[in-house]
């Protein structure tokens, strides 16, 4: 019999982002780099130090992971102070204890850092400390978690009103909290079995996934998407870099991005105080009204009756097309049907754009 898959919390995010990243990789690639062993000895300490309420050896631990105790220290002792402020809350807490649960056609398993009760609000808690880069989507890992929880029936099975899950980043000193109802996490088990079994799993969704994923080596189309946003930055001189250079630039992107938006927001600024900005003889950048449609679904939906609507959503223009002609309705008539029923608005937004120089008359 043909053994089920098991996916890791910490593979979660990655999966969501993109289906086809839950693969394994044909050629594995050692992940044991500094910044991962730096991790663990974070992990270590704090454990130790909830488990046992003593204070954990820092320097034989660094010894063991072979990292510097500076680089350590200070994560652990961020981790330690989250933990003191919140540790008077909880009762029972279990840590890094490895949990599975069964989901039919895929096991999911996870260890996480923390777990307890908060009985002050019949809830259970899971933590989580990170101690890399904050860019990653540690709230889905936690998600992750907390459905195997339930699932899994820790505390003995005990149903809890809310389940919340706490993510600290340690190197940055932010927390993130989810907080989530039974329901919430049902959803999310849909939402997992969409990208693990279901109609997207066979989707790869190249982006910012890629950089955690463990087949972006041997994966052509996240090399494909490196390659035109390596290329589109170094005006096409992809071929000619190392893969040294391509990977600098590649995880400087974000950054990138970044700049681009904070600059794209100073420049906005600019405009909306002084009017348009002359970038080129013939193009400026402005900010000026255009026409939007708005639909209300639920109008659209009884205005057009269910074949043309299931095929509007669909957005193929030939569904479309094939549906209108059946129904004998041109498509200048559904607009006017929609705009005079109400289902279709027109509303003027505000654009900020390049454009050709408006010509003085
Ligand atoms: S490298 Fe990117 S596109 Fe390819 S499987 Fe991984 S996340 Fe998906």
């Amino acid at each position: 019999m043909k053994k089920k898959p098991t996916f890791s919390g910490s593979q979660i995010p990655g999966i969501i982002e993109c289906p086809q990243s839950r693969i394994k990789p044909k050629i594995k690639i050692d992940s044991s780099g500094e910044p991962a062993r730096i991790g663990n000895a974070v992990h270590e300490l704090i454990a130790k130090r909830i488990d046992t309420y003593e204070n954990p050896d820092i320097e034989k631990i660094c010894l063991k992971h072979d990292v510097k105790r500076d680089d350590v220290a200070p994560l652990y002792f961020r981790a330690l102070s989250a933990w003191r402020d919140i540790g008077d809350s909880l009762a029972s807490p279990i840590v890094e204890s490895r949990m599975s649960a069964d989901l039919g056609k895929y096991t999911l398993s996870g260890k996480p850092d923390a777990m307890a009760i908060i009985e002050e609000h019949d809830a259970l808690f899971i933590l989580d400390w990170k101690t890399g880069r904050l860019e990653e989507d540690a709230r889905n890992q936690i998600k992750a978690y907390l459905l195997i929880a339930l699932l899994n029936g820790v505390y003995g099975g005990r149903d809890f009103t809310s389940y919340i899950g706490r993510v600290y980043h340690l190197r940055q000193s932010y927390a993130e909290t989810i907080v989530l109802t039974k329901e919430d996490l049902r959803d999310f088990r849909e939402t997992l079995d969409m990208a693990i079994v279901g109609r997207n799993k066979d989707t790869y969704n190249p982006g910012k996934a890629c950089q955690y994923c463990n087949r972006a080596h041997e994966c052509k189309a996240g090399t494909a998407l490196i390659k035109s946003t390596v290329g589109s930055l170094t005006n096409g001189e992809y071929d000619s870099l190392t893969p040294a250079v391509v990977s600098d630039i590649w995880y400087s992107i974000d950054k990138i991005e970044k700049l681009c938006k904070a600059f794209k927001s100073s420049a906005k600024e600019l405009v909306s105080e002084h009017g348009p900005i002359s970038v080129s003889r013939t193009h400026e950048v402005s900010i000026r009204g255009e026409n939007n449609a708005e639909f209300d679904m639920g109008k659209v939906r009884a205005v057009l009756g269910d074949d043309i609507f299931f095929a509007a959503c669909k957005l193929t223009k030939t569904g479309l097309s094939a549906a209108l002609k059946e129904a004998g309705i041109s498509a200048k008539d559904m607009f006017n049907a929609l705009l005079e029923s109400g289902a279709m608005k027109y509303i003027i937004k505000p654009k900020f754009k390049a454009r050709r120089k408006e010509r003085a008359t």
